[in-house]
């Protein structure tokens, strides 16, 4: 009798053990769809913009996206790449959107108790860009002037929290924000040095400070998965492109430090 219950509890347990389906990982539904969804940034040369050539985006972080792509479905080609702003990396990821967000985003405390982060990828620093004759010349002199950032980005936490008497003006994106300090509305445009060292690639009469404010590490950002197969995935991926030389040839490609 003993013998036949044990036979009893044993062949239930398998018997719904076979009938639960296993979960999709979030890599799973990617490889099923077979093209992977990418946040990047329309406006932050030199990282991700749109190409005047060519009109197609292109830039570190679209190199980056290209080569998970390949690495996880055979082809840079299965992307698709969705221009997101500052303030919409996080949303973006939560809400589904995109798989991954690869677009200017630091590793922050705050934003890590929302999303996962990947292995850093670039380390960029907080500055500020100012036009070649003013007399700004250290985060000190910018106390009591207007400083323009981009919303929902680190800069606008570190000059909240760092010069609170500075006044803030914030844009969406960064054509906007130069363009709003051509325009004469702010005294410095406040962001990563990579970033503003971009904006003026081609232009002449800005100056960039020379102290940096923060630490920057930018990952690729994606959803709190219960399973952590993205994540490692695309650990091992980053990893890989630091250690053999692509992360350092795509700095020289973009003309990066
Ligand atoms: N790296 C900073 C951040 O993650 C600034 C980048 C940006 O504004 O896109 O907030």
């Amino acid at each position: 009798m003993k013998k036949f219950l044990c036979l009893l509890i044993l062949s239930l347990i398998l018997l719904t053990s076979c009938g639960k389906k296993e979960e999709k990982t979030a890599l799973d539904k990617i490889i099923e769809r077979d093209v992977l969804i990418v946040g990047v940034k329309d406006d932050s040369k030199p990282f991700g913009f749109v190409s005047k050539a060519t009109g197609e985006l292109e830039g570190f972080d679209i190199d980056i996206a290209r080569y998970i792509a390949k690495d996880i479905l055979g082809s840079e080609r299965k992307i698709k790449l969705v221009p997101i702003t500052t303030d919409k990396r996080i949303e973006s990821v939560t809400s589904g959107e995109v798989d991954l967000v690869i677009a200017t985003m630091s590793i922050t405390p705050q934003r890590q108790y929302l999303i996962d982060f990947s292995e850093p990828y670039y380390i960029a620093g907080q500055t500020a860009l100012v036009k070649e004759d003013s007399d700004i010349h250290t985060f000190s002199d910018l106390k009591r002037k207007t400083i323009i950032i981009s919303l929902g980005s680190t800069a606008e936490k570190n000059i909240r929290r760092i010069i609170p008497t500075a006044r803030i003006v914030g844009y969406k994106t960064y054509k906007e924000a130069f363009q709003a300090f051509i325009d004469g509305k702010g005294d410095a445009i406040s962001s990563d040095d990579s970033i503003l060292s971009g904006m003026i690639m081609d232009k002449k009469g800005y100056r960039i400070l020379k102290n940096k404010i923060s630490y920057e590490p930018y990952a690729v950002g994606m959803q709190k998965y219960d399973d952590q197969k993205l994540k490692n995935t695309i650990d091992v991926i980053i990893t890989r492109m630091k250690k053999d030389g692509t992360i350092k040839s795509l700095k020289q490609k973009w003309h990066l430090k």
